[in-house]
Formats: structure tokens, sequence, C-alpha cells
């Protein structure tokens, strides 16, 4: 075990990943959470084969599986006539394609799993209640202070501390992120609830003018994950009550009838405002990098944030255990290795959000493409979900 320890701000999916992954390659870290406890939200997550490869990899993905769901394909609909578009396969051949299966899962599965394999690991301390307020570089040494007083010095320091990291302003600058005006309302309900049963096995998505709407189930089959988004005209008006639930009912209202009855599952309680960041060259100052949404936050629409916060956490150790206690040196590969990738996914989820929400001409055309695609080929995702090996190798 390496002698000096490695600080990491934040305990969401990419904090985790990351400790586990820098303790499988013999480091010490000490990953600091300003929550009470570690933990995440209560909706569904898709994870594709590319992070399923890293979660094996991570020693996870067998205790993952038992709740995990496994759909029978990925079917994009028409929200105004429900007319199904497209229907991506994800049996056999998409195994043989990829080596590693599509699959859905409670973001508190997934975040759970993690954290027990953390617990598990000695070289992992996990602290919540404790917020990072700053940081100081000295030499080769990174001091912390947290908000509950506390201070810890390490041999790096990885700002996985998400959409708003602090840490990212003190490396970057750059400010608050993006609002792209979309919001989001969300429902997990059980699944003897749910009416309209004829996609039950399947992760569906209808795209509409300005909306679109998820399903899929999670926990063996036994909850319906409902997702509406709508891309909020008042936002772009620059009116109040923005992504309002009025707004959301009134943009619906032009859907189809099985389309509408799934806004019934959707809570209408609260909303989340979707963020994404232009992608940027550096994200590493001296021994301090950042990971995940605190690096590159991204728009929903390739289901991808996560997944890129996982893959990146097995880079960065990779890169970690090859530059020899050199921490900048390592974090300079690691970006390196991520920036094109994550940016990818950054710029083509917001092409996708245009996707899912064309109407007039653009819908025509959009649907008479989807109609038109290889049952057997996501392109779109292709060059995503062939993954990558953090040490280089294919
Ligand atoms: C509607 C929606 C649907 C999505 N669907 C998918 C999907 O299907 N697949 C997918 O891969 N991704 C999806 N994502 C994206 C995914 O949720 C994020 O990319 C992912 O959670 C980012 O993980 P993270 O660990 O980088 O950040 P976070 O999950 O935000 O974790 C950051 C952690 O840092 C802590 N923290 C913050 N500040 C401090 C501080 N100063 N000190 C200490 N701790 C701090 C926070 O409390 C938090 O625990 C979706 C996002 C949205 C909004």
């Amino acid at each position: 075990m390496s002698e000096r320890q490695i600080l990491i701000a934040g305990g969401g999916i990419g904090g985790l990943a990351v400790a586990l992954a820098l303790a499988q390659k013999g480091r010490r870290v000490r990953v600091l959470e300003k929550a009470a406890e570690f933990g995440e939200i209560g909706y569904g997550i898709q994870m594709g084969p590319n992070v399923a490869r890293m979660l094996d990899r991570l020693g996870v993905l067998r205790s993952l599986e038992p709740t995990s769901v496994f759909p029978e394909a990925l079917i994009f609909a028409d929200a105004i006539t429900n007319e199904e578009l497209s229907r991506i396969a994800l049996g056999k051949r998409f195994l043989e394609r990829y080596q590693y299966r599509y699959f859905v899962i409670h973001r508190r599965d997934l975040h759970g799993g993690l954290l027990e394999a953390c617990r598990r690991r000695e070289e992992i301390v996990l602290e919540s209640s404790s917020e990072i307020k700053k940081f100081t570089q000295q030499g080769d040494t990174v001091s912390v202070h947290c908000e509950n007083g506390a201070q810890y010095e390490g041999a790096a320091l990885i700002g996985a501390d998400g959409l708003w990291s602090p840490t990212r302003q003190a490396v970057v600058g750059d400010g608050a992120p993006r609002m792209a005006g979309h919001y989001v309302y969300r429902g997990v309900v059980p699944d003897e609830q749910i009416v309209e049963r004829s996609r039950i096995n399947t992760m569906t998505i209808w795209g509409g003018p300005d909306l679109h709407m998820v399903q899929y189930r999670l926990r063996g089959g036994t909850v319906m994950n409902n997702v509406a988004t709508i891309a909020s005209r008042r936002f772009r008006r620059g009116e109040n009550d923005a992504g309002a639930p009025d707004e959301l009912e009134q943009l619906f209202s032009r859907t189809h009838a099985a389309v509408r009855d799934n806004l019934r599952y959707v809570s209408r309680e609260r909303n989340w405002v979707l963020h994404d960041r232009d992608p940027v060259t550096n994200w590493t100052d001296g021994c301090v990098t950042l990971l995940g949404d605190a690096a590159h936050p991204t728009l929903q629409y390739l289901a991808q944030g996560a997944q890129m916060a996982i893959e990146d956490g097995l880079v960065l150790a990779e890169k970690v255990a090859a530059a020899g206690g050199d921490y900048n040196r390592a974090f300079l590969a690691y970006q390196r290795e991520r920036m094109n990738r994550s940016a990818r996914v950054v710029l083509s989820s917001r092409f996708f959000g245009e996707w899912f929400h064309v109407d007039g001409g653009a819908r025509e055309l959009r649907n008479e493409l989807a109609r038109a695609r290889d049952p057997e080929n996501p392109w779109e995702a292709d060059w995503l979900y062939r993954g990558i090996e953090p040490d280089g190798r294919l």
C-alpha cells in the first residue's frame, strides 16, 4: 500500500468508482462527502455495455445483477402517434457485438453496490458530513479544509463533487454550468399500477415536440421508472414559471392518449433543471483534477453521465499506477485520454435532445430515418458501447 493518501471530494457514483479503482491499485484514499450519509436519489439509471465492462473490472457487476433489469429492446416511438419507429434488439447479437449486456438499475442499488465494495476495502476511508470548503497545494502536498473544521493532507485531490463542483471553480473557474432550459419530472411506481403493458419488457422513449417520455422497469421488474422531460418554451421566451407543472401538461396535451396517460406516474412535486458545459481542454492543476460531472457534465440524452464518471475512475487509476507517484503526470495523461470521449458525449447529447424534441419537417425526417434503421445496430451509441480499456488495450 502506498504511504500517502489520495483525497476525493464527493461520494457519488463517480467518487466511489474512482475510490474503488484506486484501491485496486493499492492506493489509500479518503472520500469526503458533504451529505450526512452516502446515498443517491430514488430513480433509475441506464447502463450500457461500456460501463458494464468497467463495473466488471471493479468487481461489482455480478452483485448488481439481482436488482438489475435487462430489457429485451430499446424502442423509440413518436409521442404524437405512438407509432413505434425503431426497435434495437438487446439479445444475443447485441451481446456478441459488445460482450456485455445493456441494463437498467435503481440508482440506489448501483450506488449501494459501489458503497458496499468500498466498505470492504481497507484502503478506503469514507467520511460523510465532510463538505470541502477550500484546498491549497504546496509542493507535492494538497491540504483540504472541511466545513466541519477537519483538515486533511494528501498526495492528490480528485474533485468528484458534481455539476456545481467547487473544486472545478478553483481549477477551471468557468462559473455556473449552462442551463439548457429542459425540465425533468420523474416517478417510480409499483409495476401493477401500469395500465398500458405492450412494451413492458423494454426501455421505451417517446419523442415529441419539445418533450419526451422514458419508461423502463427496475428492481427485478417490480417497479416502473417514468421520466417526462420538456424543453421549456417559456424558458426560451424568458418568461416566468419556465418548466412548471402546467407547462408540462400543456406540452404533453398534444401527445397520444397512451403517452399522456403515462404522465400520471410522474410526480409534480419536484423537477430537475438540466445543465451541461462546453467541453474544456484542461481540468487539472498540479496534483488536483476533476472527474465525472465536475469535469464534463452532460445532458441525459445518451444516458452516459454516470457511465463517463465510472470510466473516468478506471482510466485515472490506471494512469496513477503507471506514473509512479507523479500525480501531475498521471492526471494530465488521464485528462488527455478522457477529453475527446467525454466531449463527444456532451455534444452528441445536445444533438439527441434536438432529435427527440423536433416538430414539423424535422420530425418527419427523424421518423423516416428512425423507421429505416437496422434493428441490430445502435449506431448512435456504437462508438460508446464498444467501450474502452483503461490500460489502453482493446
Ligand atoms: C434526468 C437525468 C437522467 C440521467 N440518466 C442517466 C443515465 O441513464 N445514465 C447515466 O450514466 N447517467 C445519467 N444521468 C447523469 C448522472 O446522473 C450523472 O452524470 C452522475 O450522477 C454524475 O456522478 P458524479 O459522481 O460525477 O456527481 P454527483 O452524483 O453529483 O456526485 C457528487 C457528490 O459530491 C458531493 N459534493 C458536492 N460538493 C461537495 C463538497 N464541497 N465537498 C464534499 N462533497 C461534495 C455531493 O453531495 C455528491 O454526493 C442522468 C442525469 C439526469 C439529470
